[in-house]
């Protein structure tokens, strides 16, 4: 099946060695691309894990994936790369 992150790539190699901790993202692209595949599993923890430190609460799990699960994801787009910003829309409906 092709990946969440609507990247246009198989999900087993793009996104899902990440959820699965088989390995890190390398580029900032690659991140953010798998945290969308996460809201869109609902994967509460992964989304904790890859939020920086300082702004990393383990009580957000259940909260995230409440929120995920609530809406219906429609799609990502990534309108633009540079160095270590991603430029992205998310679609989801409420
Ligand atoms: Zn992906």
């Amino acid at each position: 099946m092709t990946c969440y992150c609507d990247s246009k790539k198989e999900f087993s190699e793009c996104c899902e060695p990440f959820l699965k901790n088989r390995s890190k993202p390398s580029t900032t692209e690659q991140l953010m691309r798998s945290r969308y595949s996460a809201y869109v599993l609902g994967d509460g923890y992964y989304i904790v894990k890859t939020t920086v430190k300082e702004n990393r609460f383990e009580d957000d799990v259940e909260l995230i994936e409440e929120y995920a699960k609530s809406v219906v994801w429609l799609g990502l787009e990534v309108l633009h790369v540079e160095d270590n910003i991603v430029e992205f829309k998310a679609y989801y409906k409420d």
